[in-house]
């Protein structure tokens, strides 16, 4: 458990760093002459309040402020659900790719070694909508994004890809197989990682 817990630690510095920059919404105030009322939207790159047609930048301002708690709340969930679409710097992006380069190849033979499974190779990929994937010639796919996740979340993928040069497929027995090869809680992490999911 060495190496993952490293990977956490590592995980956690990146958001960290975010976090000390500024973890606070963008707000954007725009007019849209179409509009019939103040609206707010929380979206994961910031909060966006339209200002109707016949409003003013004051009262908009007024209304963001009377709802400011909740709107900072809702953005604060939405981070956390939107892990990897948080947008890093080019910069974190690069760092993101060298650590995800060095410890999921290393991470993905150890457990192929441990469980019994065998693939070809591995490929690093910025992939912001696959979390991993695997080719018939057992050529296994894996997001650098995975290096945003807690990492037994990162060995559930791991394992996933695995499982899948046994049965390239979501059958039953793929489903069987995975449980087999993570005490029966296939499912539970499964759920658990939707909440991480991109869209
Ligand atoms: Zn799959």
């Amino acid at each position: 458990m060495f190496l993952t817990k490293s990977i956490y630690k590592r995980t956690a510095s990146i958001l960290r760093t975010e976090e000390a920059g500024e973890r606070r919404p963008e707000t954007v105030f725009r007019y849209n002459p179409r509009a019939k009322k103040y609206i707010i939207r929380v979206k994961a790159e910031g909060v966006f309040v339209t200002i109707p047609y016949g409003g003013n930048l004051s009262y908009a301002e007024q209304f963001f402020k009377k709802n400011e708690a909740t709107i900072r709340q809702q953005w604060e969930k939405y981070q956390e659900k939107n892990i990897s679409k948080t947008s890093l710097s080019p910069q974190q992006d690069r760092d993101l790719r060298c650590e995800a380069q060095r410890i999921l190849p290393l991470l993905l033979e150890r457990l192929a070694r441990e469980h019994g499974f065998q693939y070809v190779s591995v490929r690093i990929r910025k992939s912001r909508t696959r979390w991993g994937s695997c080719s018939s010639r057992k050529t296994i796919s894996l997001s650098l994004y995975l290096m945003l996740l807690p990492s037994h979340l990162i060995e559930y993928v791991l394992l996933h890809e695995l499982c899948h040069t046994v049965h390239m497929n979501h059958s039953a027995d793929f489903w069987a197989l995975l449980d087999r090869h993570t005490q029966g809680q296939s499912q539970a992490l499964r759920r658990e990682l939707k909440n991480f999911n991109r869209s």
